[in-house]
């Protein structure tokens, strides 16, 4: 612990370090081992360190403080950044990539100067962005297009400010809207089969319904799959990436070996621990789920997110609806029934129109109706006579 009148080396260690942060003027003397003294004008510079850091301001360099100045001398592009497990870097050139990161969109976790699984994580999709290497490595190529890309976008959370913009740019009509429907399994995988019905041929029906309950809103869809062919998850999402589509649904049932499991859940990309998710996905989630909910009768077993194959690499958001789980006798008789069918559908396509209404014009789950199908907005001629 040092403090005013203590004299040595490690005095002159700590104003060397004062004065590279300019908190002292630069005085080669009193940088000397034999001359250095912790006098007045060195103790309120570390006063001024300790409250900017927010420590306790007390003018004494003890452990703490003395971490935080060496933390504090490390300036982005000093040295090769990289994620250690059992010893992970520390130091303000971290922070200053985090924050950077996060302005630009990435989500490296919090700014806590630490460069953890997270910071590494937001430097690979980073990497990934800018036609880098994605070695999750900070070396002197990341730092000179990090230099070149810096944004003006500050506060808050950039992913949800990107989507949000994204979302009311498009405006709140569905006409012209592009979506990627997806019905779950096919080819020769049937998916769960339960009570006569199988997974891949209810799925079919509800998305070819859906096509057209969407198509008449004037909404553009296209499907990953025929009637009678399958696909992986990388298929579908390879699919859909060659698409110019602003959302992908994918339809499924869940099972389960007890007959008393039931309910919708729904699924966006997300890693709720870490605070990194699709927006538009969770939000759509959570509208679809809620309005099926609503409307059909079936239980709500939630939304969550996670980082499954389809989800993950669609370049839109997308979100898969778990429809109650055919292993339940309540559950699969509604799905085999042309009346909830249609609920469904009616359900799915109102969710899409509340995720595009302006939060002031959304409606409470259940309420909203649409039109039959897209009335034409009127002509130029119309509307002046
Ligand atoms: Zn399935």
């Amino acid at each position: 612990m040092f403090k005013r009148e203590d004299t040595g080396p490690a005095v002159a260690d700590i104003r060397s370090r004062l004065v590279a942060l300019r908190l002292l003027p630069d005085d080669p003397r009193a940088q000397t081992p034999d001359d250095a003294v912790f006098d007045t004008a060195m103790e309120d510079a570390v006063r001024h360190f300790q409250q900017d850091r927010a420590l306790t301001a007390d003018g004494v360099v003890g452990p703490e403080t003395f971490r935080h100045l060496e933390e504090a001398r490390w300036r982005l592009g000093d040295r090769l950044l990289a994620h250690s497990v059992s010893h992970p870097m520390v130091g303000d050139d971290i922070a200053r990539l985090q924050q950077r990161l996060l302005d630009m969109g990435f989500v490296p976790g919090r700014v806590d100067g630490i460069y953890g699984p997270d910071t590494a994580q937001a430097v690979r999709e980073f990497q990934r962005n800018t036609g880098l290497r994605p070695d999750g490595t900070c070396g002197p190529a990341t730092f000179t297009v990090l230099a070149r890309l810096t944004r003006t976008v500050v506060g808050g959370h950039p992913h949800v400010m990107r989507e949000s913009e994204e979302l009311r740019r498009s405006g709140p009509s569905l006409a012209g809207k592009v979506l990627v429907l997806d019905p779950g399994h096919g080819g020769d995988d049937p998916g769960a089969t339960c009570h006569g019905l199988r997974e891949a041929d209810v799925m079919w029906d509800l998305v070819n319904r859906l096509e057209g309950r969407l198509t008449a809103l004037g909404v553009r869809t296209y499907l990953t799959r025929s009637q009678h062919t399958g696909g992986t998850e990388a298929d579908r999402a390879r699919f859909a990436n060659a698409t110019e589509a602003d959302l992908a649904v994918s339809l499924h049932t869940d099972s389960h070996p007890n007959p008393r499991a039931h309910g919708v859940s729904a699924y966006y990309y997300g890693y709720d621990r870490h605070g990194r998710w699709s927006h538009t996905g969770r939000s759509f989630a959570g509208f679809a789920r809620r309005e099926i909910v609503a409307r059909c009768g079936f239980g709500d077993n939630r939304s969550h997110g996670k980082t499954w194959t389809l989800l993950r690499t669609t370049r839109m958001p997308t979100v898969r609806l778990d429809l109650g789980y055919l292993s339940n006798p309540d559950d699969a008789a509604r799905l085999a029934s042309a009346e909830a069918q249609t609920l469904i559908v009616e359900s799915i396509a109102v969710a899409l129109q509340r995720l595009y209404l302006p939060p002031e014009d959304d409606a409470p789950t259940g309420v909203l109706n649409l039109p039959l199908r897209l009335t034409a907005p009127p002509t130029m001629d119309e509307a002046t006579s």
